[in-house]
């Protein structure tokens, strides 16, 4: 896929159609198991949104009127107890300069979260370790784990991982869309760089199982993949990844390395970004006037309310004009169940990309979460079971993680 359509197809989701989902059926009983059962999402792009000028995580907010999918109320009203909140940067030229800027931005994001942990103390609470969980959650706060997508910003000091451990940082992967100076990216137009990981993307798996960071191999090449599954003595997680046996997108991973995956005791995180749940339909003049809008967007902390307001219009206009269609819960469903079926509930979790894309028809924020535990009943999964797929699994692997650094 090439890089325009892929920033593009975040694009889509981001600006997705004002139009109520179907009311979820969750039965009352799903509901209260789905309540019960510590849930943690393990990709959430909300930081991004935590510079916007007039933003506020404490406040509702919504796809349709500001674009966001999650905040405090409606992680309430979804029953998500919390997740690994990710410092991402996007991929940018690999020069001296730029890596430093890029340092600098990912020091500022950290210092942001920290930021909203203690304006928010009452209501959320950092978590470093896995038993931080469910002590903090037995306080009625949500669970503040921190992660970074694309250690871009680490490339010119790997003394920096050190750094974002100390910050609280317990997840790491090392590219985004494009090849970096740790590896190749399973999307780069490009193609290869380093037919997986770099020397230095050896040393950065080298020292995340030094300091005790779980591995993320979301974004990266296949090759990379399978080093990763080599090198590290720890599970090795993906984050916010799809099946490939559902639909055939780079993005997405093929089912003998899910199994060799599983095999280390590691866990795929299932995805909801529309481009990689299923094959969107091809409308050109929609695509071209969307990616105009997207382009505008820039950078977050540039988008007052009077901004978001115009976007939200502009966006509403085009989507009026050109009605869209997005996959459909179910299909996201498939790629769920398929990993289910093929690697068990022990290694299969859940990581939406809400706030970097994620969402399909009826899965459209924070508050349709509940939908995943009522589907997961229906097709004869338990309640331990929902246990281990809501935060039983990434918890065991941070365990892992912690019990290799003790070592
Ligand atoms: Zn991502």
């Amino acid at each position: 896929m090439h890089l325009n359509s892929i920033a593009f197809a975040a694009g889509i989701a981001i600006l997705a159609a004002p139009v109520p989902a179907a009311t979820p059926e969750v039965s009352g009983k799903a509901r209260a198991i789905h309540e019960r059962v510590l849930t943690f999402d393990t990709h959430l792009d909300t930081p991004a949104n935590f510079s916007r000028p007039g933003w506020d995580f404490a406040e509702g907010h919504s796809l349709s009127r500001d674009f966001g999918q999650v905040d405090l109320p409606r992680m309430k009203a979804g029953g998500l107890d919390g997740g690994f909140f990710a410092i991402y940067t996007p991929q940018g030229p690999r020069t001296p300069e730029a890596t430093a800027a890029a340092r600098d931005a990912a020091l500022i994001r950290a210092v942001e979260i920290r930021e909203m942990a203690a304006r928010l103390s009452d209501k959320v609470e950092l978590a470093f370790t896995a038993d931080d969980a469910v002590r903090i959650a037995a306080k009625g706060k949500v669970v503040v784990y921190q992660s970074i997508e694309n250690s871009y910003p680490l490339s010119a000091d790997l003394g920096l991982m050190t750094t974002f451990h100390e910050l609280g940082v317990r997840m790491m992967s090392p590219v985004h869309f494009l090849n970096n100076d740790f590896g190749d990216s399973s999307t780069d137009p490009k193609g290869p760089e380093w037919n997986g990981l770099s020397p230095l993307g050896r040393r950065f798996v080298a020292e995340a199982n030094r300091l005790g960071i779980i591995l993320d191999a979301s974004h990266a090449s296949d090759a990379v993949l399978d080093q990763m599954l080599a090198l590290s003595t720890t599970p090795v997680i993906l984050s916010h990844s799809g099946c490939k046996a559902v639909y055939d997108h780079p993005r997405n991973v093929d089912d003998a390395r899910l199994i060799a995956l599983a095999a280390k005791g590691g866990v795929i995180q299932m995805n909801a970004y529309a481009g990689y749940v299923a094959k969107l339909p091809e409308n050109p003049e929609r695509d071209a006037a969307l990616k105009a809008l997207y382009a505008k967007m820039g950078n977050r902390h540039d988008m007052t309310p009077d901004r978001v307001a115009e976007l939200v219009r502009e966006r509403d206009a085009i989507l009026a004009r050109y009605p869209g269609s997005k996959p459909d819960f179910d299909a996201f469903m498939k790629h769920m169940l398929h990993a289910l079926k093929l690697v068990g509930v022990d290694h299969v979790g859940i990581g939406l990309d809400w706030d970097g894309g994620g969402g399909v028809e009826g899965l459209e924020d924070v508050v349709d979460i509940p939908r995943i535990s009522a589907a997961l009943l229906v097709a004869g999964y338990t309640e331990a079971d929902l246990q281990k797929i809501w935060s039983g699994n990434v918890l065991r692997v941070l365990r892992a993680v912690e019990a290799a650094k003790a070592k």
